[in-house]
């Protein structure tokens, strides 16, 4: 896990070279000075079951080159683990990366960053019941996001979204934009949109899903996606389509999402570790 190292930080390597063939006696860089210390090396089972649910979504088309998924780092609330820039079904070890809630990393080794770090950032900071957040460009959620329509609960496994998917209109929030969010500012206001919701349509651009816990996240990353596909087809077919009114949306959460979603989560995960 090369990217987790505790040792020498990769700046003060750098520092040392540049004050011996420049004399410079200034201190490092600002940048350099605010890098997090580490929580500590994580637990092995997390790790394994982020790099399994990278995998997961990207096998089931969720992912494609592009999104990613995090965890909250269990030593430390005010970590979360992510990869490096890379695309989520070539994830290993190695390529996670410990950052704290500003989105700064404790040490990169220079791997390059997704630039949108700052959507897990944000919410962490803003969603303490929050372990594990996906950001994704699924297409049939990306039609909600610029439609009227709104998206609704079709069957039970999307029950979820009971109260609602609110949609983040970046230009309202802050003008024109190149539709990334990649800074601090950008990510709070997402997360202030998603308030205290399971997921978030990003106008022109993808989704956001939260969750408890990594098989929770992405088994409502999977069935959101499938929920939309469904609501386009039902529209599609003509005449009213009738979706899961509160109250049964309500009772079929009573039953338990959690605990229903860990038999498929055992399937998807056995099924990426075959590949
Ligand atoms: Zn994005």
């Amino acid at each position: 896990m090369g990217n987790l190292n505790l040792g020498q930080p990769l700046w003060s390597t750098c520092f040392l070279i540049a004050t011996i063939a420049f004399g410079f006696t200034t201190s490092p860089t600002s940048h350099a000075q605010e890098r997090p210390t580490s929580a500590g090396l994580p637990d092995a089972e997390l790790i394994t079951d982020l790099i399994a649910a990278n995998r997961i979504l990207a096998d089931k088309g969720i992912l494609d080159g592009f999104g990613h998924v995090s965890v909250r780092h269990r030593l430390d609330p005010k970590r979360f683990l992510l990869s490096r820039s890379l695309a989520p079904a070539l994830v290993t070890a190695d390529d996670v990366i410990e950052y704290d809630l500003n989105g700064v990393a404790v040490d990169t080794e220079g791997s390059a960053e997704y630039s949108e770090r700052f959507i897990h950032a944000a919410i962490y900071e803003a969603r303490p019941d929050i372990n594990a957040i996906v950001h994704h460009h699924s297409p049939s959620l990306i039609t909600f996001g610029i439609s009227s329509v709104e998206l609704r609960p079709t069957y039970h496994l999307a029950a979820f979204i009971v109260d609602r998917v609110p949609v983040f209109d970046i230009r309202d929030a802050l003008g024109v934009t190149g539709m990334l969010v990649n800074d601090s500012s950008r990510g709070r206001a997402l997360a202030r949109t998603l308030g205290e919701r399971p997921a978030v349509l990003m106008r022109g651009h993808g989704t956001v899903v939260v969750g408890p816990t990594l098989p929770v996240v992405v088994a409502r990353s999977i069935y959101l996606e499938v929920n939309a596909r469904i609501e386009l087809d039902a529209i599609a077919l003509g005449g009213p389509v009738v979706y899961l009114d509160a109250d049964e949306a309500r009772a079929v959460l009573a039953e338990g999402e959690h605990r229903a979603y860990e038999r498929p989560w055992e399937l998807w995960k056995k099924e990426s570790s075959s590949q």
